[in-house]
């Protein structure tokens, strides 16, 4: 978790079939998003700043190119609050085993995570970017 509890830490994947979708999901909360610290996947990262204005997000490198395990790795280093990865369940990905670790270590510190839009809206709602909370 960060010192400063007004302003996460917010990690910002999706596969490719899921950007858009991502894309327009950032643009639905981007109001809230913007007081926060964003990271995406490269890729990812991209296809955001294309399609919301004003958008500050810091890039690691692209997920099957050893991105998903930055975002692993900061998750372990206790960087990142919350995950919104938007996965696609019915394409293959080469990268596979990554995305599983890092949503295996996203359980491990309990971090947050919304694998889609519904579970997005939900934490979104739940007021977490804003709420000081203990665990
Ligand atoms: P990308 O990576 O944003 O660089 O496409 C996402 C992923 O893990 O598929």
């Amino acid at each position: 978790m960060s010192n400063d509890l007004s302003r996460r830490k917010v990690a910002l994947v999706a596969h490719d079939r899921k950007k858009e979708r991502l894309a327009s999901w950032v643009r639905q909360w981007a109001d809230i998003l913007a007081r926060h610290e964003l990271v995406a996947t490269e890729t990812t990262g991209g296809v955001l700043c294309q399609n919301v204005s004003d958008l500050s997000i810091t890039t690691t490198k692209s997920g099957p190119m050893g991105g998903d395990q930055q975002i692993g790795a900061m998750i372990a280093e206790g960087k990142i609050d919350l995950l919104i990865f938007f996965t696609d369940p019915l394409s293959p990905h080469p990268h596979d085993v990554d995305v599983k670790a890092l949503t295996r270590l996203a359980t491990v510190y309990d971090i947050p995570m919304a694998c889609g839009p519904a579970t997005a809206d939900l934490i979104m709602r739940s007021g977490f970017l804003e709420d000081a909370i203990s665990r």
